[in-house]
């Protein structure tokens, strides 16, 4: 493996998502396309991130809850 590779392989990923609770409809997709990061606990009404994405495989995963979320409440933090 290339140095640059094994670098790329150990950065950590620096993507943030936030629940926004006034749009949040407590759904639960989000959890289940990323339930390593996001959760909607039982009893609750709005899901909550519980993690941040640390991998790459987390960040798609949160990235694709976001993009499947019908609200919009599940975002990046840069969007
Ligand atoms: S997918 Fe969106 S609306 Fe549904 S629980 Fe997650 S953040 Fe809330």
């Amino acid at each position: 493996m290339s140095g640059a590779a094994a670098r790329a392989e150990q950065k950590t990923p620096d993507k943030h998502f936030t629940i926004e609770g006034d749009l949040c409809t407590g759904c639960g997709l989000c959890e289940e396309r990323a339930p390593d990061n996001l959760e909607l606990a039982s009893g609750d009404e709005v899901a909550r991130v519980i993690r941040q994405p640390e991998t790459p495989e987390e960040v798609e995963a949160c990235t694709e809850a976001a993009d499947y979320c019908p609200t919009g409440g599940l975002k990046p933090d840069d969007d």
